[in-house]
């Protein structure tokens, strides 16, 4: 029997986990099974891809740019990457407004369901954390983020796995390889050439539990949700940034086909694990090495690309963050704060929610927590965000599942328009996990 793409396993699992959640719901005790049975597992995987994440960027990244072998060549794509980064942000940003005021979700929600949701949620331990969080970030200076990209020890970025730290010096360290004798460098670019093939592997590896994994993973989303008539009264809301999203995926697939000349549908079917992965963890971070894998092997993006692309995308790159952040912001303000819906305040939304999703964390609901510094920036009345928050914090979950989906496809086309600019786009070789098997088993 030909064997079942690993995509369809994937969603198998997904829908399987969904169906056991919804009925776990509804047994006694049934919550508490999947917390203490079923969850662990999925958070397990979580770990496994978050445990390769550091040594993958440093060792795809040092070898992609000691590879380069011209430093010329590091600026251009650098600079390429970074334009059609925010060229994609502004795209999303304008989407997700131009949606937000035609359909005007926010208008017409009555008092008493307003109520309802404030009563709900505005105290409770996720808005509190969102605010806190968000008032920690905005104490820092205005430089701290650029400060933020220096380490002082490696060791410690390593460990804290702060991705552009990790970045700045691997690509410190490959810039220095290239500027050394070819024998000197040479044993350094051996040994991070074969931990990338390594740590490649254990891609493979850990994905054969990828549908066990996102069902542990969608079970525990869906025993979460437990006020169905709220999610009914946000529909509109929740439904304005899907749609959004969408249309994102199509402008993603149109610069595929429009500047690679490869059709949309290969892109999604070689890309398709990655973002069921990014729908079942919401987090572009613990994805990355998916991505990483499945944009070398199956889509042929050359190394040195990829390896500054895609680590350097999941970090500043977040289009469907950003799109989101849009239609929340005035969303909130069509509900709560009417008198704010100005023209301007919508151009520093789109500033605002530019940087904010380059600042956001690559992690779940960090896109909400950058939202209030985007609705600050407007001026929002303090006493009023809590309110805000609340109002869309029930369908946040899901949204983020959504939005991280877009973020990483985002983070694959892009590197996909780089390569081809640079003529690093090749054949793809896909690898599998067992390619060596027979010889050592
Ligand atoms: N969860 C998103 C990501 O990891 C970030 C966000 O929008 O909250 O890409």
């Amino acid at each position: 029997m030909k064997k079942l793409a690993l995509h369809w396993k994937i969603i198998i699992g997904m829908i399987l986990g969904i169906i056991f959640g919804f009925i776990m719901n509804t047994v006694d005790g049934g919550r508490d099974f999947v917390t203490d049975w079923i969850k662990p597992f999925g958070t397990i995987f979580i770990n496994l891809l978050k445990l390769i994440a550091v040594p993958l960027i440093l060792a795809s990244l040092i070898k992609g740019v000691s590879d380069l072998k011209d430093i010329s060549k590091i600026k251009t794509m650098g600079l390429r990457t970074i334009i059609i980064y925010v060229g994609t942000t502004l795209i999303a940003i304008i989407i997700g407004l131009s949606i937000v005021n035609i359909v005007k979700p926010g208008e017409g929600m009555s008092a008493e369901t307003i109520e309802k949701i404030k009563l709900k949620y505005e105290s409770s331990d996720g808005v509190v954390d969102k605010l806190n969080k968000a008032s920690n970030q905005q104490d820092a200076g205005p430089l701290q983020a650029l400060v933020d990209i220096f380490p002082s020890n490696i060791f410690k970025a390593l460990g804290d796995a702060k991705m552009l730290q990790v970045i700045f010096f691997a690509l410190f360290v490959g810039i220095c390889l290239l500027l050394i004798p070819d024998k000197k460098a040479n044993p350094l670019v051996h040994f991070f050439d074969s931990l990338n093939e390594v740590v490649m592997k254990m891609v493979d590896l850990i994905m054969l539990f990828a549908p066990y994994a996102v069902f542990a993973l969608l079970a525990n989303v869906i025993i979460a949700f437990d006020d169905i008539e709220i999610l009914l009264k946000l529909l509109m809301y929740a439904v304005c940034v899907v749609v959004g999203l969408i249309l994102m995926i199509g402008v993603y697939l149109l610069l595929i086909k429009v500047y690679t000349k490869k059709s949309p549908l290969w892109f999604l079917s070689r890309i398709s694990p990655a973002q069921l992965l990014a729908f079942s963890t919401s987090s572009s971070a613990a994805t990355l090495p998916v991505t990483m894998e499945r944009v070398e092997e199956h889509l042929g993006v050359d190394k040195e690309v990829s390896g500054f692309v895609l680590p350097v995308g999941a970090t500043v790159n977040m289009d469907g963050t950003s799109l989101y952040q849009g239609i929340a912001a005035v969303f909130i303000m069509q509900v709560i704060w009417p008198e704010g819906l100005t023209f301007t305040n919508q151009l520093v939304i789109i500033a605002t929610a530019l940087l904010a999703s380059i600042g956001s964390a690559a992690v779940p609901s960090a896109g909400m927590v950058m939202l209030v510094i985007v609705l600050e920036s407007i001026g929002f009345p303090a006493e009023l965000l809590p309110i805000g928050l609340a109002l869309i914090f029930a369908v946040d979950r899901p949204l983020d599942m959504c939005r991280t989906v877009v973020n990483v496809t985002g983070d694959a086309t892009v590197s996909m328009l780089v390569a081809k600019s640079l003529g690093k786009l090749n054949k793809p070789k896909p690898k599998n996990w067992d390619d060596n098997y027979d010889a050592v088993k």
